[in-house]
């Protein structure tokens, strides 16, 4: 076991019983705060702990981590000095914040200096993405898609249970939590029309998704096993692919997704790190049929992380319109990996992948209003009496994720995108 992720650990800062940030989370993060650059940050309660000031203070001396690291733009520069340096970092954080270690909990000029609040800071994008992939790995939501696109009888194409289906998307508008999302115009085509129109989608909809983030690279024409595929991941961030399905639906044959998807995705703040979730594996479901071998993995390689999504209309009350989680992913982001790279495609540090929207067995575990309204068909009833089927200008779209066990509570905090309307 990581002695980080000790359910007995307890810390000197406050942190609240139903907190993401427990001292077994420690999630890293990158903000700034008043007028002074950005730095690596790390959250504990409401808190950040400012790793900047913390290593000039000398209390990380002994990683011997260049203090320019901690002042990055980005946790890339991080990252890249590998694995044992990031488990040391966050094993002497835990140490630092435990009750029981007096050095920065007894001296309150420094508890000022490097505890702040998460109101009172700003969060950036937490990673430079160079590349950014998408999978569709969840079976449901292939099915309900296949379903309502398609053919009922025949939903899944037939590659589907054989290979981790993906697509290439854009780095570029990946976004962080709270930046709003500009409605996208594009070509749509009405029912029966023979030729498109031009305008904004009438039909914008969210994709729950979480991304993992990767965590060492490979060379270019070498390949990564599923059995090591997790020694590349750094962790993982809640993920909004945000869709506008009509414009979806009129271009993605025969190449895929592409105007759909690449005005927009939101990321969550804080990358929790696969370290922090190793308690939470879990068994998949079952692959019928067998993966060819490359594919095959040991273990338990899912993750128990209950999901959330609501949607907040402007000055409106917010409404939970889905409950998920990450186990019902089909294939698990070690089979994504080894996927990704066995035809020798490098993967670079920072690089995002996401999970493909995350759907469960049943009607409210859905992860997008296309499949929770089956394509508008049934309309969610809101707070304030309004429906939607799908999201509507100035709605918020908030998503949430936890897991939860031995009275450890690893959470993700919150991504947050709210719809401006077209220009
Ligand atoms: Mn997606």
């Amino acid at each position: 076991m990581i002695e980080a992720n000790d359910p007995n650990l307890k810390t000197w800062v406050e942190v609240l019983d139903d907190s993401d940030f427990p001292i077994q989370n420690l999630p890293f993060g990158i903000f700034t705060s008043g007028d002074n650059g950005s730095r690596i940050g790390v959250a504990i309660g409401e808190n950040v702990l400012d790793l900047a000031t913390l290593n000039k203070l000398g209390y990380l001396s002994k990683l011997d981590i260049s203090q320019s690291i901690f002042e990055s733009k980005y946790l890339n520069d991080l990252i890249a000095l590998g694995q044992p340096v990031w488990r040391a970092l966050r094993q002497r954080i835990s140490e630092l914040l435990r009750d029981s270690n007096p050095e920065l909990r007894d001296n309150m000029e420094d508890r000022r200096l490097v505890l702040l609040g998460q109101s009172a800071v700003q969060m950036h994008m937490p990673v430079k993405v160079n590349d950014y992939t998408d999978f569709y790995s969840s079976k449901e939501h292939a099915t309900n898609v296949g379903t309502m696109f398609r053919d009922p009888d025949n939903a899944l194409l037939p590659n589907w249970l054989h290979i981790p289906v993906g697509y290439h998307g854009r780095a570029s508008s990946i976004v962080i939590s709270g930046t709003d999302i500009r409605r996208p115009k594009g070509q749509t085509i009405a029912p029966d029309a023979d030729k498109p129109n031009f305008g904004p989608s009438r039909l914008l909809d969210f994709e729950l998704e979480m991304a993992f983030v990767v965590g060492k690279g490979n060379v270019l024409g070498n390949s990564v096993s599923t059995k090591d595929a997790e020694d590349h991941i750094f962790g993982m961030v809640l993920f909004n692919d945000w869709s506008a399905r009509d414009i979806q639906k009129w271009e993605y044959v025969p190449l895929g997704p592409f105007l759909a998807k690449n005005f927009a995705s939101s990321v969550s703040p804080w990358i929790v790190t696969l370290d922090a979730l190793q308690p939470f594996k879990t068994a998949g479901p079952i692959q019928d049929p067998e993966p060819l071998p490359y594919l095959k993995f040991e273990g338990e390689k899912n993750y128990d992380i209950n999901l959330e999504v609501a949607i907040k209309p402007e000055n409106g009350e917010e409404k939970a319109v889905c409950n998920s989680n990450f186990k019902y992913m089909y294939w698990n982001m070690a089979q994504q990996l080894a996927h990704h790279t066995v035809n020798g495609c490098n993967m670079q540090i920072g690089d995002m992948c996401a999970s493909g929207t995350i759907s469960g067995p049943t009607p409210e575990s859905y992860g997008s209003m296309l499949e929770l309204t089956w394509r508008g068909s049934k309309p969610i009833a809101m707070p304030d009496g309004s429906e939607r089927k799908f999201i509507n200008d100035g709605d918020t779209v908030i998503m949430r994720g936890y897991a939860e066990k031995n009275g450890v509570r690893i959470g993700f905090g919150e991504v947050t995108g709210k719809v401006l309307p077209a220009t």
